[in-house]
């Protein structure tokens, strides 16, 4: 077992993910929240990335805030086996005490693997970190269904790791320091399996990005009133989303689900209609700027968060508003 010894294991350290051409937005996300941890345990903060092309990514990544970068370019794109053996070969050359890595397809592959093979903890899908000055992080996740949140130490080994989904920690930049960068290329083996093609899928635009949502809840009646909504939606400049009771019901997809076992969103605006607000939902949207909710229940308890609560039904509420064009 890797025992604790903070001597050896020390340093706060970031998997940055590569996504071709950028790095995805988790990475700077957990970078902040890196730099934010290390104020209080006085730990280096080092950041690693791995992929095709990534030394293309060394403008993008100014004003990170960590105080050391390595990319290691390879000539396969992702592959899980190949990736965690090299993120393991730089664990163990930095040794440090927490690994944060993003709560993406990417992030959840690796971060158990990782954890397997240090024989040490790991936390999926933290909403909160806290650091102790020793260096202990502190994982804060939602547990029992979201009903309460749990405080996670790694007490017998290191490194700790946690994941964290995208959207959940604040970006910053940190403007005029210096950031000592390393260039490897990967000349190992290639793995076990080999890619023949490659095709980008397009995926359209995400929940996570909007600037506003248009939310449907169980308090939509039948599939084809959800078309209603969607209009709504794109006249306002916005994106529909949903609940996870209407995922459950086959009517919407899984990647524009909200909450606790969906996505985190921070739009500027969000528009719910016939959803309840249980803990599980809002576990998703807390950071939103401004929220209309509009449940004919008046005990609803998205009303407690809600900015302007609307009291109505949603089916004499939507018409309206679309013969408007919109929400004024
Ligand atoms: C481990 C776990 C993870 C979960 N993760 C998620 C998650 O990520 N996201 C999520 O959403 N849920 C999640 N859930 C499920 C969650 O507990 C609820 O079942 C779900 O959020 C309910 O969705 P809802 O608000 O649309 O439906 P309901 O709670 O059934 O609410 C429907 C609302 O519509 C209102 N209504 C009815 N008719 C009208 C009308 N005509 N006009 C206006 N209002 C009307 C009702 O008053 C009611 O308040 C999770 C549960 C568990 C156990």
């Amino acid at each position: 077992m890797e025992k604790v010894g903070q001597k050896t294991w020390r340093g706060i350290l970031v998997y940055l993910e590569w996504e071709g051409e950028a790095f995805h937005p988790v990475s700077y996300e957990l970078l902040s929240e890196a730099r934010r941890l290390s104020k209080i345990s006085k730990e280096p903060v080092y950041a690693v990335g791995i992929g095709k092309e990534i030394h293309q990514g060394v403008s993008l990544l100014k004003n990170c805030g960590a105080q050391k970068v390595i990319l290691c370019q390879t000539s396969q794109i992702y592959q899980s086996e190949e990736y965690a053996r090299i993120f393991e070969m730089y664990i163990r050359r930095l040794c440090p005490g927490t690994v944060l890595m993003g709560g993406t397809m990417e992030g959840r592959a690796l971060a158990p693997r990782l954890a397997v093979r240090f024989r040490t903890g790991l936390t999926a899908d933290c909403t909160k970190l806290e650091m102790e000055e020793d260096g202990c992080l502190v994982q804060i996740r939602p547990a029992f269904g979201g009903n309460l949140m749990a405080k996670i130490v790694t007490e017998t080994a290191r490194p700790q790791f946690a994941t964290v989904r995208p959207g959940v920690m604040e970006r910053e930049e940190f403007p005029g320091e210096i950031c000592q960068f390393q260039l490897d290329t990967e000349n190992g083996t290639e793995g076990r399996m080999k890619v023949l093609t490659e095709e980008v899928l397009d995926q359209g635009d995400h929940i996570t990005d909007a600037r506003l949502l248009v939310v449907a809840g169980r308090g939509v009646k039948k599939r084809e009133d959800l078309e209603l909504l969607r209009k709504l939606a794109e006249s306002l400049g916005g994106r529909l989303a949903s609940s996870r009771a209407l995922v459950e019901k086959g009517w919407m997809q899984p990647k524009d689900q909200i909450g606790l076992s969906g996505n985190t969103v921070h739009p500027d605006y969000m528009f719910t209609f016939g959803v309840s607000g249980t803990v599980q939902f809002m576990a998703g949207m807390r950071n939103t700027h401004h929220i209309v909710a509009v449940n004919t229940d008046p005990e609803a308890r998205i009303f407690q968060i809600a900015h302007d609560p609307i009291c109505a039904d949603l089916y004499e509420v939507v018409p309206k508003l679309l013969r408007q064009g919109g929400i004024c």
